[in-house]
């Protein structure tokens, strides 16, 4: 994989320090520590349960941190007075279940954001969205409502949608996992695009595969840890315990 940070020893775009996450008594992020430059395309793996989920949340300011630190595109994430509209214009994110507006067609779901948020034009953020269904190849359904699209073609709609607000950093959370391994080619595809643009991405994913060609960093947590951390080689060589037995059991 060659190296396409633009500036590798540059700041972080994402950064998490001793990150502690309770929820009541369960521990479920303790000390997740975690850097990823600009360009640089994160695949967390691990078993359900180990907190994957979580970290993320936690970087889009979903959920809030008990102790450590986040900074996200030079805004701390852990403080009260995060300011979250700018924060939320760097950073997209981009679930299992889709959550397009039904009564909206594809066209007018990509256009809401920039509309509401960015005070676009309409005949502009109409532009926008059929170039973002273009990079994602749904121009044909921009004017179709999400029920008359496959799981994979509203999944890739969603993603166009989150990239119409032109993020610094993308994040997928599982966003395959509802779907049938023909479709979910077509949406890792899209993914595989937007890495080879140089988008910093982290995506958590059980697609090893997928994970092994396309991410920079594999990241693998345990227990809300991470245990492991490195280039796709890690897969090939672990060297603890844990992973050996998630691998074995995902392959
Ligand atoms: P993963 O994505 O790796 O499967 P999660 O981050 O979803 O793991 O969950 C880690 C732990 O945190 C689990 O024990 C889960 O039950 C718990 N958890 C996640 N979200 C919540 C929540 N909103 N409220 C309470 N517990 C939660
Ligand atoms: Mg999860």
């Amino acid at each position: 994989m060659p190296d396409v940070r633009a500036n590798p020893d540059a700041e972080p775009i994402v950064s998490l320090k001793e990150v502690h996450k309770r929820f009541g008594d369960n521990h479920v992020l303790r000390g997740v520590s975690l850097d990823v430059g600009r360009g640089e395309v994160v695949a967390i793996i691990g078993k359900s349960g180990s907190g994957k989920s979580t970290a993320l949340r936690c970087m889009d300011y979903l959920e809030t941190i008990d102790s450590g630190a986040i900074t996200v595109c030079g805004h701390r994430v852990d403080q009260h007075d995060v300011d979250l509209k700018a924060l939320r214009l760097d950073i997209g994110i981009v679930f299992q279940s889709y959550n397009l507006f039904p009564h909206l067609t594809v066209e007018e779901n990509i256009m809401l954001a920039p509309r509401s948020v960015k005070k676009m034009p309409k005949a502009e953020a109409r532009q926008l969205a059929h170039r973002m269904l273009g990079q994602v190849g749904l121009l044909e359904k921009a004017s179709q409502y999400p029920e008359q699209l496959s799981g994979g073609q509203q999944q890739r709609a969603a993603i166009a949608r989150s990239l119409a607000m032109e993020p610094k950093v993308m994040l997928f959370d599982e966003v395959t996992s509802a779907l049938d391994p023909q479709l979910t080619g077509e949406v890792l595809r899209v993914i595989e695009d937007l890495a080879a643009k140089g988008m910093t991405m982290i995506m958590v994913t059980h697609e090893m595969n997928f994970a092994r060609r396309v991410a920079s960093t594999i990241v693998f947590m345990n227990d809300g840890k991470i245990w492991e951390q490195g280039d796709a080689s890690i897969l090939n060589n672990p060297q603890t315990e844990a992973l050996q037995e998630f691998l074995r059991n995902e392959l």
